[in-house]
């Protein structure tokens, strides 16, 4: 079927252009409704209207994506896997990050203290906040009340969605039965239980991961489920460690993945998942000597597969405080493969206060490219220097390509000291400009008319030129007797 046009979306809208969704016309709204930033519940005509029903089901089935979104959780932290509809990120874009899930043992003993700090843990990079997604309860206990008394514990202390894991179909149903309500992803329904996980899939409208390492019978089991009725289903077509199946693995999941956006397969048409978290009882672990070249292991294939966009991953490692290097390797390498390539990451130009400036504090004036603005903003705060930070558009471009390419040049520079008022919050006519731009200061004391100081060329050489170099009051004195000549 492939990508619908905004023309096509737009010839099944009620095309009056009534603005009830906030938009003026029927035609922006078609065109974020393919971008996903709205959702067709956001037209009230074709939502509300019976006689538009015929054009509301053929506008959700040319907007389903091959392969299907599912659901995990409620609330604040639901999460939505898959639902993509591009093979490769740069034929269009990624749209759901691979959802990363830590597994946790059911008789853990610090259950409690391990799912509060997961759920509360953030880091802030890039002026993103990067979290885990969920939790994979396993059943290592084989008992059901300790199973279903740890869902219980975590659904009670944590909004984050959680995966319950149990071969056992009795023991995975008991603690589902316990945390219906939070929408828990059951995990797995496999060739023997698939009918009595599914139907109690189906009356409780749960997600459901199927289970095989045959991608023939996965796909039967795919086929099964839909046929009972169940509405979400992921698929895990197994995570191999060992000589060889490195391989198998990454074969799997794409030829999963060619099946639902390539040939748009319906049973192929799901999330995928990958448990690196197997590594644990596929290798034989001799003492803990080496305990870390382990956890390698188990990093590098969860890297491995949200390099090839696999829905969800399911690890072991990064439970404790100590294991973060492993949940920050993880979350920045997927901030990279998820960000949008069609657009260049910019942050707003402005004036941007650091800390408390007074009348003397610096303007230090830097791009809009949002990995030049946010490092050189921590920078300026890290060293507690109370400043003004001037971010002129450079059209989302790095300093050093903006300023061979035009786009960061004396003018725009020049106007937006003008347009954000930097000089009226000072008491000097001073900019401090990046290394990286020298050249541009002569230009730019004739446009701004101002003293221009050429700083570091990279931000962390901040705080020490301004320890030695900064120096208002005689660049003032140098301004003004220009001005006198
Ligand atoms: S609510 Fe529907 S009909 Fe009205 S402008 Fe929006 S898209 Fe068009």
């Amino acid at each position: 079927m492939g990508r619908p046009s905004p023309l096509e979306v737009y010839a099944l809208l009620d095309k009056s252009n009534c603005k009830d969704c906030g938009y003026d016309t029927c035609m922006a709204f078609a065109t974020d409704l393919l971008e996903r930033k709205i959702t067709i519940q956001d037209c009230t005509h074709l939502m509300n209207e019976p006689k538009q029903a015929k054009k509301r089901n053929k506008l959700i089935l040319i907007t389903t994506p091959p392969q299907k979104p599912v659901i995990l959780g409620i609330g604040d932290r639901q999460c939505i896997i898959g639902g993509e509809e591009c093979f490769m990120r740069h034929q269009l874009s990624f749209y759901n990050e691979t959802a990363i899930f830590i597994e946790m043992a059911d008789d853990l003993e610090d259950l409690e203290e391990t799912v509060k700090y997961l759920t509360d843990l953030k880091i802030e990079r890039m002026g993103d906040v990067l979290q885990i997604n969920g939790i994979a309860l396993r059943c290592v206990s084989g008992n059901i009340d300790t199973f279903k008394a740890a869902a219980k514990k975590i659904s009670e202390i944590s909004n984050i969605p959680i995966m319950l894991c149990c071969f056992d179909a009795n023991t995975l149903l008991s603690a589902a039965e316990v945390i219906k309500d939070k929408r828990p992803l059951l995990y797995a329904a496999t060739k023997d239980s698939w009918e009595e996980i599914g139907k109690f899939a189906v009356q409780n409208n749960l997600p459901v991961a199927a289970y095989s390492h045959d991608l023939d019978e996965l796909i039967s089991l795919s086929a099964t489920l839909q046929k009972l009725g169940v509405k979400e289903i992921v698929l895990d077509s197994g995570t191999f460690f060992g000589s060889g199946n490195l391989s198998i693995t990454y074969d799997n999941i794409m030829q999963l993945r060619s099946a639902a956006i390539n040939k748009e397969d319906p049973n192929a048409g799901w999330p995928v998942m990958g448990v690196p978290a197997a590594y644990w009882s596929q290798i034989k672990i001799e003492n803990d000597k080496d305990l870390w070249k382990h956890q390698y292991q188990e990093i590098i294939m969860a890297a491995l597969l949200e390099s090839i966009d696999t829905s969800l991953i399911v690890i072991s490692t990064g439970q404790k405080k100590t294991e973060i290097w492993g949940l920050l390797a993880l979350m920045t390498l997927r901030q990279s493969l998820f960000s949008d390539p069609r657009i260049y990451p910019a942050v707003d130009p402005g004036l941007y206060k650091v800390g408390e400036p007074g009348k003397m504090a610096p303007i230090i004036c830097t791009s809009n490219y949002r990995m030049t603005k946010i490092p050189v903003e921590q920078d300026l705060q890290g060293a507690n220097i109370d400043s003004w930070l001037l971010v002129v558009d450079s059209e989302g471009i790095g300093i050093e390509s903006a300023v061979a390419g035009g786009q960061f040049n004396a003018s725009s520079i020049a106007e937006a000291a003008n347009e954000f008022k930097a000089f009226e919050k000072v008491n000097h006519r001073i900019i401090i400009i990046p290394g990286m731009a020298a050249r541009l200061s002569g230009a730019l004391e004739d446009e701004a008319d101002c003293y221009i100081v050429v700083g570091p060329r990279d931000s962390s050489g901040i705080p020490k030129y301004m320890e030695t170099q900064w120096k208002p009051e005689e660049f003032m004195k140098e301004y003004n007797s220009w001005k006198e000549e």
